[in-house]
């Protein structure tokens, strides 16, 4: 095919069945090298639309593209939605029964389908690959590719397994996808799978729509999390916990209060777990408080806030979880709730797990995020091996000037490592706020360290404040906390500090601060891309879309994304011409909503009239 024909085609087909007029970046080369049967590597974040680039060639190439997805959910969700917009996909799994299973599989074989998804281990059995090798293949995706890596965040061994693929459909291509991968995981995964000289597209992993704030937890939890719901009124949000009976209070709490929510853990029987997840991915409720559990397959494209009560467990998790929020590219908001606590609790949890080292170096990496007052941005980017360009992201507290930085952090960080360096760094933080507070305490006194030079240094400062700075200075890697008695020493970054050759970044912890974060609007929020679309009108549309997805048995985002329903509130579209301009609305979805939607539109406008 001549290059301007398969560009050609290429765009016809993402306007036919998906509505859309252009591409979001790699996605046209990645789909060119898919056609071109060359093996890819793609990385792009969440959001970056990952899944229309083996979503078109699929439908361009000959023969049946199999899709391997680590999650039942995930694959349900994706071929409802390609079935919505009139394409041949079906999925392969447990749940189905075997008359089902049956139709599906003949339809493989009669070459009537385009797209076949599969868990890995089905992928495994002999039975499953006797049937493919019967079928004309287009190519092997393997999507959420990092769970190949033990380097990754979510390894499974049955990824690893996947270098079979090579093995037994020589000659078919093959091609990996993820939305987080550093470089040593990027590595892996070309290795494992034995791509043969693979095409990479790695996408640049910032979000320039979320916005980070980072804030230290106290007592204050609870509230912190009304006042960001506060801020969010109907709108969808997921709030993570580190344990299940963090989900329980938090969830009961809110619904005490009248912020309708949901809970989901392992621990919930597993139909109230689906039924909950249902109800958030029909917009029956907005909020959903959650362990780590909930989310792979998440795919609800208007979530406006996700809020950590509790620091993940590595960056790559954060990056997942946040990621989940403003897929549709509109403005969203991610908070984090941190302690130092939580980087032991987490210790105590992964003691056992195999990879202990590589699991507690990823532990260390976001207590280091989370403690160090820089742009969150390009803390983010960088750890995933690519440069920031921006001086100032104005997404994160830092770039917002939320956050109140030390005045003169040299002074303070010395004066804690010069307390630490006088009591031979032989205790805990707890004494050592003591010590700077010039509390006299039956430990200090039996100790006589209310004779040293440190002691009551820091008397005008809160006890909280000074333990904050510590944290910091343990995030920064300036003191480290030895394993067994969990005594301070200082490091050789620390060595540096106190010889005044490296300056610490410290800002006066969150709570302490008295300004309303909440009333300053980042530019970006300020120039909303829609902003100017009628509200009303919108939560009609919202209505209508509620009702058919409740009607469908789908998630509400399978009708139509936010993004789509608020452009339809901008333009008011009112003939068939008009809404097939919508952002989203392809010839299937043209036929299925379009006079329901105008419809609405309609009958709006002459209300109005
Ligand atoms: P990922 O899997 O990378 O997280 P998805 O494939 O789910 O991302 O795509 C995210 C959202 O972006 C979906 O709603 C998808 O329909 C939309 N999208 C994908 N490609 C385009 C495009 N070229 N133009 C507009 N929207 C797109």
């Amino acid at each position: 095919m001549r290059q301007i024909d398969k560009k050609n085609m290429i765009k016809e087909v993402l306007s036919r069945y998906w509505g859309y007029s252009s591409f979001k970046p790699f996605q046209e080369k990645a789909i060119a090298s898919i056609l071109d049967s060359h093996d890819t590597l793609t990385v792009l974040p969440t959001g970056g639309g990952k899944s229309i680039c083996f979503q078109v060639p699929a439908l361009i190439c000959q023969g049946l593209a199999v899709i391997v997805s680590p999650l039942i959910s995930l694959m349900k969700d994706q071929v409802d939605y390609l079935k919505e917009i009139g394409i041949a996909a079906e999925c392969l799994n447990s749940t189905l029964s075997p008359i089902d299973k049956a139709k599906i599989v003949n339809k493989a074989r009669d070459g009537q389908l385009k797209l076949l998804y599969l868990a890995p281990e089905r992928l495994k059995s002999l039975w499953m690959r006797n049937l493919l090798k019967e079928v004309k293949l287009s190519f092997f995706v393997i999507d959420e590719a990092h769970c190949i890596s033990y380097w990754g965040h979510d390894f499974r061994q049955d990824y690893r397994e996947l270098g079979l693929i090579k093995d037994e459909f020589p000659g078919v291509s093959l091609h990996a996808f993820t939305a987080t991968a550093t470089v040593p995981v990027q590595k892996d995964i070309v290795k494992q799978l034995r791509l043969e000289s693979p095409h990479f597209y790695i996408g640049n992993v910032d979000r320039p729509n979320l916005t980070y704030r980072i804030l230290r937890r106290s007592s204050n939890l609870f509230n912190g999390i009304v006042e960001i719901i506060k801020k969010h009124p109907n709108e969808a949000g997921i709030i993570y916990c580190l344990r299940r009976a963090d989900v329980d209070r938090i969830s009961k709490g809110l619904n005490s209060l009248g912020f309708k929510n949901l809970p989901y853990h392992a621990g919930l029987p597993s139909q109230t777990r689906k039924r909950n997840q249902d109800k958030f991915l029909k917009e029956q409720v907005s909020t959903i408080v959650a362990t780590i559990a909930f989310g792979m397959g998440i795919d609800r494209s208007d979530i406006r806030y996700v809020i950590h009560a509790a620091m993940p467990k590595s960056i790559e998790h954060y990056q997942q979880e946040t990621g989940r929020a403003g897929r549709d590219g509109l403005p969203a908001d991610c908070y984090m709730f941190y302690s130092g606590n939580d980087y032991q609790v987490w210790k105590t949890i992964l003691t056992y797990s195999s990879h202990k080292e590589m699991i507690l170096k990823k532990l260390k990496e976001i207590y280091n995020f989370a403690g160090n007052p820089t742009c969150r941005h390009r803390f983010l980017t960088n750890y995933f091996n690519q440069d920031y360009q921006k001086d100032n992201c104005q997404a994160c507290d830092y770039c917002l000037k939320e956050l109140e930085m030390v005045a003169n952090p040299l002074l303070l960080a010395v004066k804690i490592l010069t307390c630490v360096k006088e009591i031979r760094e032989g205790f805990g933080a707890n004494h050592i706020v003591e010590i700077l507070k010039g509390n006299l305490t039956n430990n200090i006194q039996s100790w006589n360290h209310d004779r040293l030079s440190t002691f009551s240094l820091l008397e005008s400062e809160t006890k909280i404040f000074i333990r904050n700075i510590i944290e910091q200075l343990l995030a920064q890697g300036v003191l480290a906390r030895e394993d067994k008695f969990k005594t301070l020493y200082i490091t050789p970054r620390g060595q540096k500090v106190l010889e005044s050759k490296m300056v610490p970044k410290l800002a006066k912890p969150l709570i302490t601060q008295k300004k309303d974060r909440g009333k300053k609007k980042s530019k970006r929020e300020k120039n909303e891309i829609l902003k100017d679309y009628d509200l009303k009108l919108f939560e009609l549309l919202r209505l209508k879309r509620k009702e058919l997805s409740e009607e469908k048995n789908v998630p509400a985002y399978i009708v139509f994304g936010d993004k789509a329903l608020k452009e339809m509130a901008k333009i008011k579209p009112i003939t068939q011409e008009e809404f097939a301009t919508i952002f989203g609305v392809g010839q299937a979805k043209l036929k299925q909503y379009g006079k329901i939607f105008t419809k609405i539109i309609r009958s709006y406008l002459a209300d109005q009239a």
